[in-house]
């Protein structure tokens, strides 16, 4: 039997400290899509050390937007919170055990010591290093104790954290993106506490120990990480294993350069969710933060991708986020779908209008259906199809005088205008009328020949007619909207508008 060759496997590590991020999900989908093309295997594991920080509410925010961005885990912590595989378990939570006995190996080897610095003397390094402008450091002091003295000072009870010895020497990273990264132990901050005095783990442990008892063969990560990867190099030299490739992507920036941030920058995935944007176009456009089909294609499915990503083609500069360039690739997704699909994702924003009362009614699906092709084609996120067409949905219209009345026109005009045009509307528009879409409307040359007899612009009595039936100056196509609306409520509107003129 022929040796079968080591599975790629990689992982997103999110840390539950805060609502699912943009730059995680990108990193994740980058995992996601190196291994779909590699055969590999791709693994969630959550990053939940920092108890003060992490909550199960922000847990379920992650795991429900990976899952909702098809980004769900093959292995470890699925969308539902349930774990899978055979290298659990996958929250650092219930790791603890295993932190320690991997921490207890290192001291045995004298890998690592106990250092019984108190909070108050490592100030004190630290203040005498700031006077003197150097950069923390620790001194390595209790590093010099002799291990049989330390371990019987730990035993008589002294409290101790666990240090790991940073070897002095230059670390190569050796980056699938960036290429040859060299850095000096020396700027790494000294020996490196890995278990605090009351026993917890830190991150750069727990990270390098998951990564080694998961079999994790690439690390893929935001380039934020770089400076941390020569700690991690080293701790996985300490510890005997093999060191995983190494990939750090580049960061994702704002237009104008600044990092992406929390404070500063639309970061969370739900709030893109709850504006509109399709699963399929964020997919496809964190695909584009920082990495190109080196080709002119811009429009690319998960399969698609899935065949063409490659480590390559990432850049090393960083990626500005252009949410001009997400909103287009989201409107070409919306008239990609199938009706019936775009469908039910408009259903939640019509129920949710109609729930909050932007519009007066919940919309039904043969309605909906109706709209469908004059929305498809009109907007860039699925929230924009409320504003377009909540005229349809709503018992009455509150005419602004100041709309109602064209640029050229005054309100005589105006009502002169609509008592024109009204009886050739109540004899052209019936209920449940068919649209036109793109075919001439009969009704339009009529109200043009309307306008020209009494010397108007055809293009101010539209106008006029599109705010008194719908309140709007920015609709669909005048034709189309009145007959949606119907001849019944178009007609009281005009009439409401004539009343409301009279009376401005
Ligand atoms: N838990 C880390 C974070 O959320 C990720 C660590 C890693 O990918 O190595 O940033």
């Amino acid at each position: 039997m022929s040796e079968t060759p080591a599975l790629m496997r990689v992982r997103i590590a999110p840390s539950p400290t805060g609502p699912f991020h943009i730059g995680t999900a990108r990193t994740a989908l980058f995992n996601l899509l190196y291994a779909r093309r590699h055969g590999g295997t791709y693994i969630v594991r959550v990053e939940d050390t920092d108890v003060a920080r992490s909550t199960t509410d922000f847990e379920r925010d992650i795991l429900e937007g990976l899952r909702w961005l098809g980004l769900e885990a093959d292995e470890g912590v699925r969308g539902d919170g349930g774990e899978i595989g055979a290298h659990g378990p996958y929250r650092q939570s219930a790791r603890g055990e295993r932190y320690r006995e991997v921490a207890a190996e290192l001291l045995a080897k004298d890998l690592a010591y106990p250092c019984f610095c108190t909070a108050a003397e490592l100030d004190a390094e630290r203040m005498a290093r700031e006077a003197r402008k150097l950069p923390p450091r620790y001194s390595g002091r209790c590093g010099t104790i002799a291990p049989a003295d330390a371990a019987t000072r730990v035993a008589a009870g002294e409290s101790a954290a666990l240090r790991f010895r940073i070897p002095a020497g230059a670390v190569v990273i050796d980056d699938l993106v960036r290429g040859r990264v060299e850095i000096d132990a020396e700027a790494l901050g000294g020996d490196l506490v890995i278990l605090r005095a009351d026993g917890s783990p830190l991150y750069h442990f727990t990270v390098v120990v998951d990564d080694a008892d998961m079999g994790i063969t690439h690390v893929i990560r935001g380039e934020d990480h770089l400076s941390n990867t020569p700690k991690h190099i080293l701790l996985f030299q300490a510890l005997g294993v093999p060191l995983p490739r190494f990939a750090h992507l580049p960061l994702i920036l704002n237009p104008d350069r600044t990092k992406m941030s929390k404070r500063k920058s639309q970061t969370a995935l739900a709030d893109y969710q709850a504006e509109g944007f399709l699963q399929e176009a964020l997919i496809n456009f964190l695909a584009l933060l920082g990495w190109s089909t080196g080709s002119e294609d811009e429009i690319l499915s998960m399969d698609e991708l899935q065949g063409r990503f490659d480590l390559e083609h990432v850049q090393k500069a960083g990626a500005v986020f252009d949410r001009v360039r997400l909103e287009w690739i989201n409107g070409q997704w919306i008239r990609k779908l199938p009706v019936d699909e775009l469908l039910l994702r408009l259903r939640p924003f019509y129920d949710a209008a109609a729930a909050d009362g932007r519009i007066a009614r919940v919309a039904s699906d043969a309605e909906l259906a109706k709209l469908l092709p004059i929305i498809r084609e009109r907007i860039q996120l699925l929230s924009a199809a409320i504003p377009l067409t909540d005229f349809l949905f709503t018992d009455r219209v509150e005419h602004d005088p100041a709309l109602l009345v064209p640029k050229r026109w005054d309100a005589a005009t105006t009502i002169a205008g609509l008592e024109a045009a009204r009886p050739i509307l109540a004899d052209g528009i019936g209920e449940g009328e068919p649209l036109l879409l793109e075919a001439d409307d009969p009704l339009e040359a009529k109200l043009r020949g309307v306008a020209e007899a009494a010397g108007w612009k055809a293009g101010d009595l539209f106008m006029a007619l599109r705010v008194a039936a719908t309140g709007r100056t920015a609709t669909p196509p005048l034709f189309d909207s009145m007959r949606l609306l119907g001849g019944a409520a178009l007609l009281s509107r005009i009439d409401a508008a004539i009343a409301r003129l009279r009376t401005a």
